[in-house]
């Protein structure tokens, strides 16, 4: 036998039994359930996402299981790691991301600045990363709710690559597909239109405006519009409101913002690819590390207020669990959020 065929199997296919017994149901969804489960062997929390079959049909599943497998290959810091399906379940296995999404922690927590940054900056490196696959692998539903956050804070963007665009694939079905996700916001005019172009790397892009401003604001976008509504809007060039962004905020914010327009904007050719302004956003989330006069207040964190008021407060949550922000490293403090 030579070496390769004994390399280890990466993608494995799991019995319900390779699990403990105590699953506990982390979220219910339109398409399915997400389990934390334990694996005996390796005792270590995974996550088990199912898929109602009934709801997105035995085909959608054979399809899934034919394109995961190769989709599991891929390894990147800010993508989900996926360990394999249990097909006597119809699930995808996964990292467990302990503070689940960052669709609830936006909804549950205030995050100061550079937080915001840095997660702006982590999930423009995930969407990066995909799209420089060749060809580009496309995630078309990326939305706050399929970014992820470990217990360190850190994103890794999930669900990529499960939404295809099928050859001669009838544009409305593949716009209600999207829409009964719940997913309207994220979808870019042009898929409103009947132009026959299929969607490629800049549906994503347009996404990704909506994701940053979501991270920007901690509000929902066309928060109690209806579909229809949104469809009409968003045809018309309106997007959500920037006012919205608060006033007290880094100046840096401005360039933020300016990308945030550009990946939304109206004309698909004119989105930038991620490829282009990764470098931006990397350096916007790195201004809040460079240590300089915030750390030398005499008067500590008295003074820091003062100079620099949005690096302490930022939009007020439901909770009044505040994530503070440590003057010294600017890393942080992990027990307020673990203590929710
Ligand atoms: P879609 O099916 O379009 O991706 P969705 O993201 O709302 O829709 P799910 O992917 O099933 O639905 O996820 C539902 C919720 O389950 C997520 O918002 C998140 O809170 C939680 N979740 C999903 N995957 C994981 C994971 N790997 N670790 C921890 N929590 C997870
Ligand atoms: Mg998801």
């Amino acid at each position: 036998m030579d070496r390769l065929d004994r390399a280890p199997e990466q993608f494995r296919n799991f019995q319900k039994d390779d699990f403990e017994a105590d699953w506990i149901k982390v979220a219910k969804c339109k398409s399915g359930e997400v389990y934390q489960v334990k694996v005996k062997l390796w005792r270590e929390n995974c996550a088990l996402k199912t898929f109602d079959t009934t709801l997105c049909g035995n085909n959608f599943y054979r399809k899934i299981i034919e394109e995961v497998s190769s989709i599991a290959k891929l390894k990147f810091k800010y993508i989900i790691p996926i360990y394999g399906m249990c097909s006597e379940v119809t699930a995808l296995v996964m990292e467990y991301m302990s503070n689940g999404s960052l669709n609830n922690l936006l909804a549950s927590h205030s995050l100061m600045w550079p937080k915001k940054f840095q997660m702006i900056h982590e999930t423009s490196l995930g969407m990066n990363f995909l799209h420089s696959m060749k060809p580009p692998l496309l995630h078309l539903n990326l939305k706050t709710s399929n970014i992820l956050v470990d217990d360190h804070l850190h994103i890794k963007i999930s669900d990529f690559g499960l939404i295809h665009w099928e050859e001669g694939m009838n544009k409305t079905l593949f716009m209600e597909r999207l829409a009964a996700r719940g997913n309207i916001s994220y979808i870019p005019p042009e898929t409103f239109t009947h132009s026959p172009d299929p969607p490629g790397t800049t549906f994503d892009v347009y996404s990704f405006g909506i994701v940053m401003w979501e991270i920007l604001t901690q509000q929902k976008p066309y928060a109690g519009c209806s579909v229809t509504t949104v469809l009409l809007q968003v045809s018309q060039g309106k997007r959500p409101c920037v006012t919205m962004i608060p006033d007290q905020r880094p100046p840096e914010c401005e360039q933020m913002i300016s990308i945030m327009k550009q990946c939304w904007d109206d004309d698909h050719r004119k989105r930038p690819p991620f490829s282009d302004f990764v470098k931006q956003t990397e350096a916007l989330s790195e201004v809040f590390k460079v240590p300089g006069p915030i750390h030398s207040g005499k008067n500590g964190d008295a003074d820091q207020k003062a100079n620099y008021p949005w690096l302490f407060s930022s939009v007020k949550k439901i909770t009044n669990t505040e994530m503070s922000v440590s003057p010294s490293d600017g890393q942080y403090d992990k027990e307020a959020i673990l203590s929710m």
